[in-house]
């Protein structure tokens, strides 16, 4: 379904951004890797799709190296087409304990870089009249958590950000969505897991269950495959006209 077309997804050398990447390639996309740590391991998991691969190691933190990214993708293979806004981190802490470091990186990696990557996206989208920006935001873009507050302003704004370019190019064929997932077990969850299992002194599956029973009324985690799914199908003919959601996939957190 997607053969000829470019994938860009920032933070996919892990978790959700890997698995949304592999779902894009499964369906013949070619795709631009982003993300720290092992690189090589992904980018194999990649190519067995039978996709080109490209990795591009742009700290999202930071807008000359996204714009970097940018231009290196689109000499790479002419042109994004589809641009998946995904790296991100966390960082828990009550608002007069919250370094203000920390602030700043989430607000940077979380948001910034959404904002950055899309407006340097967006001119050859127009052009070729179809393009899909998919935002990773997170259930934390709809309702909050204590002690989230730079993740949870961010995410928030990347819902708003998510609907203003769906408006903006909403007579065109470039549309911007919204995922918002609930707990998915990668590596910025198990930090969490790991700090409530050593503050309550619980086993990592007691802690598992705590976490999940808090917030997830499914207790399930969803998985980077399910996520992936899902970006596939805004991708697809049927996404045309979807503009502008924030989708929750959160086992219920949200219907709350
Ligand atoms: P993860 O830690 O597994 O992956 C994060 C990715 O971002 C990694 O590839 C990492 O290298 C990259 N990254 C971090 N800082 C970066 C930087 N400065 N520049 C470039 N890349 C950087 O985490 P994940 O859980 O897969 O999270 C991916 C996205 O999903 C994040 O935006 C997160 O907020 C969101 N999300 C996660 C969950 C969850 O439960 N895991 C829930 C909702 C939303």
């Amino acid at each position: 379904m997607l053969k000829g077309k470019t994938a860009l997804v920032t933070g996919s050398t892990s978790g959700i951004g890997l698995g949304i990447a592999k779902a894009l390639a499964a369906q013949g996309a070619n795709i631009v890797l982003n993300g720290f740590g092992d690189v090589q391991g992904p980018t194999a998991e990649v190519a067995a799709l039978g996709v080109q691969v490209a990795y591009h190691g742009a700290d999202m933190s930071k807008p000359a190296e996204i714009e970097a990214m940018m231009k290196f993708a689109a000499e790479r293979f002419g042109r994004i087409d589809i641009l998946v806004n995904n790296a991100g981190i966390q960082h828990v802490a009550r608002i007069e304990n919250f370094p203000v470091e920390r602030w700043d990186a989430i607000i940077a990696i979380n948001l910034s870089s959404a904002f950055h990557a899309t407006r340097l996206a967006l001119p050859a989208m127009k052009a070729a009249n179809w393009g899909r920006i998919i935002n990773v935001a997170s259930v934390h873009g709809l309702v909050a958590s204590a002690e989230k507050s730079a993740y949870v302003t961010a995410k928030h704004g990347v819902v708003g950000l998510t609907k203003v370019t769906a408006l903006e190019n909403a007579t065109t064929g470039v549309t911007c969505n919204a995922i918002c997932p609930g707990w998915v077990l990668t590596p910025l969850v198990q930090k969490q897991v790991d700090a409530k299992a050593a503050a309550l002194g619980l086993s990592d599956s007691d802690a598992t269950r705590l976490l999940l029973g808090e917030k997830e009324p499914s207790q399930q985690f969803t998985t980077p495959e399910e996520l992936g799914a899902l970006a596939v199908f805004f991708c697809s003919a049927a996404g045309n006209n979807v503009r502008g959601v924030a989708w929750n996939m959160d086992g219920g957190w949200t219907a709350q």
